[in-house]
């Protein structure tokens, strides 16, 4: 407001009736919104899920879920090997390939494909199928959080 340089606009204004400052749709109220917040957007997208090894985004950090009441879970493979997951969907940064098996799945009732960075087709962890929903279990050796931009 301090750049108002012409202080001869508002005199009109004094010769307005005094009923006029009555109706909702005064000068004054009208003038004041000059800005929105924008904090809300940024918020939401502070923060990212990106693959470790090219750092290509894959979810936003908001896009973590919880399955069977739990964000990670800890497997062994049928090769003894110990593998820590973490449930995400959507994931637009992963991809499924492969044929779909549900060959000693960790979730029952879900079926299971192998699912790949988008970016650099490092093995990220697999792809989650179940009756009415999805979703990807990420191996949290292969995934870091970042700053999203
Ligand atoms: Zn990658």
């Amino acid at each position: 407001m301090d750049s108002e340089m012409q202080p001869f606009i508002q005199a009109p204004q004094h010769a307005v009736p005094m009923q006029a400052k009555d109706l909702p749709g005064s000068p004054e109220g009208g003038a004041k919104i000059t800005e929105k917040p924008k904090k809300a957007l940024t918020d939401q997208g502070g923060r990212m899920v990106v693959c470790r090894t090219c750092g290509a985004p894959l979810a936003p950090l908001c896009a973590r879920m919880a399955v069977n009441g739990s964000h990670t879970h800890v497997f062994f493979n049928p090769h003894g090997l110990v593998f820590e997951v973490a449930c995400f969907f959507p994931a637009p940064g992963a991809t499924p390939v492969g044929r779909s098996t549900v060959e000693f799945t960790w979730f029952s009732g879900h079926v299971w494909r192998v699912a790949l960075c988008k970016a650099c087709q490092a093995h990220l962890g697999w792809h989650f199928q179940g009756d009415s929903h999805s979703f990807f279990g990420f191996i949290t050796n292969a995934i870091r959080e970042a700053d999203a931009s």
